[in-house]
């Protein structure tokens, strides 16, 4: 098959032919013949599918026809994180290139007034957080009885931000008689709920099984105790150790720990960067393009932050925190072995995390390999530090908020999901923990020569980290 009989206009396939890519992945055959039929669509599909050209490619090609007016959008995609709307800008700039198409996102953390003046000049294409788009219909500055075709994308990932109210009422804003294209990974019960209401009579297009996790990626878990300085140490041990580590995104449950970890590495010497929901815009866009050029080959992320994000050719996944949702395992370890390449993704275990473990066994459908990693030194004090302790015993973050608090015109104002639109904060910046220099070593063989420099002189000697790990890092904007 190739994308010249799907249906997609000259110039769109021109754009494709750009790119290089000369074969429809799965979701874009079986997608785009219906989009452009004007059909709407039901697709099961991961990121890393090449889901968000399946809908891109066949909007591209419908929109060569009209014009959009002021303040009436003419499409309308809901994305549930402000990377992931900038990521699906990304694709209407590189595949509409040939046409004079005005695109416009609306997130969070960036001004009213310039998002007001794009809006003003009418748009083809709006690609939007719920929160923000919300505010700009509540203000009067958006009309959208004027949408012909709505995308809702990752639908799983907004149940779980708690969007599905704000999804609701948008839907109720935008013409019944609107095509609908509905991407979700998974099927949850109040997913196939709206479905039914949202979508007419939808084609069903499913590439791949939820919850499968990649052939390429060994998989493997390492116990530790419960302190968590422990896991800290198991980490940087694993870090060191690794074979073929030429980046590696290390995911925590928790954007405190997300803080924590980030700064623990940074004192280590390693070269790394943070990614959680309540860094301001222009951190969470500088340390993701950091990471992608690899000027950083360190990454601690949140799922929220993290999720469906396009990184090409991750080597490694650590799983700081086992995730408490066995459906992130896979989104997680789905950033590695990507298109048939190899990929790591190592877990480290506490004994809080085991029943999480065994709920992603059962998920998977196979056991994740223990791997015997002697701890070789602790280089960090015990007890941890009070914030810190303070934070393991804090309730989950990541809630979902399927509650329905409504206030001002039924929005839920009250809990903000992370990666929400909010004000933005500078929790990343603000030292979290400080984690004092150790006085002995308190697990594990007789310490090595490196580690015992490293408790007595700051900043570390890093003589044994690989030279990549240890490059500049640069003043974030
Ligand atoms: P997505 O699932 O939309 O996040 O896409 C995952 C990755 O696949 C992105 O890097 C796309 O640029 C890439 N991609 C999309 N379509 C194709 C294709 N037909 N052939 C090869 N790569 C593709």
């Amino acid at each position: 098959m190739s994308f010249s009989n799907l249906g997609l206009s000259d110039k769109v396939l021109a754009a494709v032919a750009a790119t290089g890519y000369t074969t429809p992945t799965p979701i874009q055959e079986k997608a785009i013949p219906h989009v452009l039929a004007r059909r709407d669509v039901l697709g099961i599909a991961q990121t890393g599918t090449g889901k968000t050209a399946a809908f891109v490619l066949p909007m591209l090609t419908l929109l060569e026809k009209g014009r959009a007016r002021a303040r009436m959008p003419r499409t309308l995609i809901l994305e549930p994180t402000r990377e992931l709307a900038a990521q699906v800008k990304e694709n209407f700039d590189k595949y509409g290139a040939g046409q004079k198409l005005n695109v416009a996102l609306l997130i969070g953390g960036v001004s009213f007034g310039d998002q007001d003046t794009k809006l003003m000049r009418g748009v083809d294409v709006l690609i939007a957080t719920p929160g923000r788009l919300l505010d700009h219909t509540e203000r009067g500055g958006l009309l959208l009885t004027g949408v012909e075709l709505l995308v809702i994308d990752e639908a799983d990932r907004m149940l779980d931000m708690g969007f599905i109210p704000d999804i609701e009422r948008i839907c109720k804003l935008v013409p019944f008689t609107r095509q609908t294209l509905f991407f979700t990974a998974t099927m949850p019960s109040e997913i196939r709920r709206i479905t039914e209401t949202f979508l007419h009579n939808p084609e069903k297009v499913e590439v791949s099984k939820p919850a499968s996790t990649a052939t390429t990626v060994t998989q493997s878990q390492v116990g530790v105790g419960r302190e968590p300085h422990e896991k800290r140490e198991m980490l940087r041990q694993l870090l060191r150790d690794a074979k073929d580590l030429k980046n590696a995104i290390i995911f925590c449950n928790r954007k405190r720990d997300v803080a924590v970890v980030y700064k623990s590495l940074q004192k280590h010497g390693f070269s790394v960067g943070a990614l959680h929901g309540d860094m301001d815009q222009s951190a969470r866009t500088a340390s993701l393009d950091q990471f992608r050029k690899g000027e950083l080959p360190l990454l601690v992320a949140s799922d929220v932050a993290a999720r469906g994000l396009d990184i090409p050719e991750v080597s490694h996944v650590f799983n700081f925190d086992v995730p408490h949702h066995p459906d992130d395992y896979v989104h997680r370890i789905g950033r590695t072995g990507r298109a048939g390449r190899l990929g790591t993704a190592i877990s480290i275990v506490s004994p809080a995390d085991q029943k999480s473990v065994a709920a992603i066994e059962k998920l998977i459908g196979q056991p994740i390999a223990r791997a015997d990693v002697t701890p070789v030194a602790s280089t960090e004090a015990s007890p941890a530090p009070a914030r810190e302790q303070q934070a393991e015993r804090a309730p989950e973050e990541r809630k979902p908020r399927r509650d329905s608090q409504r206030t001002r015109g039924g929005r839920n104002k009250s809990r903000k999901p992370e990666g929400a639109d909010r004000k933005p904060q500078t929790a990343d910046r603000k030292p979290q923990a400080a984690e004092k220099p150790a006085q002995a070593p308190s697990i594990g063989r007789a310490m090595p020569a490196a580690a015992a420099r490293e408790q007595h002189a700051e900043p570390a000697d890093h003589s044994h980290l690989p030279a990549f790990l240890l490059r500049p890092i640069r003043a974030r904007g």
